[in-house]
């Protein structure tokens, strides 16, 4: 079939690579290109999902019990709360909500790769903003690209792939220079791994800083172990999150996954305490590379950073033939998710011996 078809498609999507996703692991090899959890979901979130019956029913388009539940968590109103099919579907109501054709949408690059795509799809300019030598945010200079035609701001923090955190006192003063009415994004899709004490925690911003235009985004694909079941929400002023729902397409979260996210956070100690242990083997792997001479920035995230630059295809190369599925971003790095404890070792002794002999 030709594929030459006279279909008129916006230039700027026909422009667009499709989303490409991390590469599937085959039987032998530890899957680490996807920033999953590597533990299974607890048999009490399983059986959740199996006693989710009426699948001929449509499920409640407003998720009023995993919105109540959440709010509990967060000791917020229901109001405040918005949930979608993960959280990069709320990223999407959130950028096509503010920003449109003309308008710019700014976050720091290199960062998740869906921010460029959900501007440029929502009609928008994507203001790319480099990342610090440490790749970590510069929101200083975030601050500096501010034009009238700003309509959003993304800040991840831990920053997807590099690993560094945004810190509240940076946060809070980058806050105080954005103009009230711009929208504040503050991804925090890995917040639950992050130990360093210093780094931004956007429900204290939402309690703390009167700052109506920041939205908080979390998710329970990562710490939380359901990426299969695509759940996210969002957190902030009930105004942003009605215009993120009316950009929304209905219905998104289906019912396993509320009934998922509602069983998980009556375990969430347990599941908390398996995101320690995720925690614990990257700041071992992470110690590890950095003896063997490893420039790895802070890693905060389930994930850790290797700034292969020019060789990034050729070293994730050599990972995959070890059995090691990684995530290259071509002329820059590699992103190592944290999986199994033996696959820690694995990269270890990979990224000495094979990535090192590299031109
Ligand atoms: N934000 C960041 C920074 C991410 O890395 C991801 C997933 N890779 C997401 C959002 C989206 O996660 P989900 O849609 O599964 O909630």
């Amino acid at each position: 079939m030709s594929s030459d078809i006279p279909i008129r498609v916006r230039p700027a999507i026909a422009a667009l690579p499709p989303y490409k996703q991390g590469k599937q692991a085959g039987a032998e090899a530890y899957k680490l290109s996807s920033n999953e959890n590597p533990f299974d979901p607890l048999p009490g979130v399983l059986e959740a999902v199996q006693a989710a019956t009426s699948l001929n029913r449509y499920p409640d388009a407003s998720a009023a019990r995993l919105r109540a539940a959440l709010a509990e968590r967060f000791g917020v109103d229901t109001d405040s709360i918005h949930v979608g099919a993960g959280s990069v579907s709320i990223l999407a109501q959130l950028v096509q909500a503010a920003a449109g054709p003309g308008d710019e949408v700014i976050f720091a690059w290199r960062s998740f790769e869906a921010y460029p795509w959900l501007a440029i799809v929502a009609g928008a300019t994507a203001v790319q903003v480099p990342l610090t030598a440490g790749s970590r945010h510069d929101l200083p200079a975030m601050a500096a690209a501010v034009t009238d035609r700003t309509r959003a701001i993304i800040v991840c923090s831990p920053n997807n792939p590099t690993g560094p955190i945004v810190t509240q006192a940076e946060f809070d003063t980058f806050v105080d220079t954005v103009p009230a009415d711009v929208l504040v994004i503050l991804d925090e899709a890995y917040a639950e791994f992050v130990t360093d004490p210093d780094a931004v925690d956007g429900m204290y911003v939402l309690g703390n800083s009167g700052r109506s235009n920041v939205v908080v985004l979390r998710t329970f694909s990562k710490a939380f172990g359901l990426a299969g079941l695509r759940v996210g929400y969002a957190v902030g002023h009930p105004r942003i999150l009605d215009a993120a729902r009316s950009a929304a397409i209905p219905l998104s979260v289906t019912l396993q996954g509320e009934e998922a996210a509602l069983a998980s956070l009556t375990v969430q100690d347990e599941l908390l305490e398996r995101v320690s242990v995720i925690a614990e083997r990257r700041d071992r792997l992470a110690a590890g590379l950095r003896e063997a001479g490893w420039d790895v920035p802070q890693a905060q995230g389930n994930f850790i950073w290797l700034p292969t630059g020019e060789e990034s295809l050729t070293a994730a190369a050599a990972f995959e033939e070890a059995g090691l599925i990684v995530r290259p971003f071509a002329g820059d790095g590699i992103r190592i998710s944290v999986g199994e404890d033996a696959s820690v070792e694995k990269v270890l002794g990979i990224a000495a011996s094979v990535v090192k002999s590299l031109p």
